[in-house]
């Protein structure tokens, strides 16, 4: 179970240039995150998860702010069932 923005995608019928912001990580202890936020919204941000500490799957949607460059995180999202925080990392960009 791990279809909630794919279903989002495929409702909204989004192209990736329709996306301000999409991300699938893999986190440690077979912990999942994909992150999505759209152009049309682009201070709502969609996250679903697979906890890293505890398994549990979830879906929220929280309001996107847009960092500093200088961040090294980008977000962060507490474990609905544990209060784990995951943290989301900026990607580093390739040189
Ligand atoms: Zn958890």
């Amino acid at each position: 179970m791990f279809d909630k923005i794919s279903e989002i995608i495929k409702k909204k019928n989004l192209k990736p240039t329709d996306c301000e912001y999409h991300t699938l990580r893999t986190l440690e202890n077979g912990g999942k995150l994909r992150a999505l936020v759209t152009k049309a919204e682009p201070n709502v941000l969609h996250v679903e998860y697979i906890c890293p500490k505890c398994s549990h799957y979830g879906y929220k949607v929280m309001e996107y702010k847009k960092v500093s460059k200088a961040a090294k995180i980008r977000f962060r999202v507490e474990c609905d069932k544990c209060h784990f925080k995951i943290k989301v990392e900026k990607l580093k960009a390739k040189k």
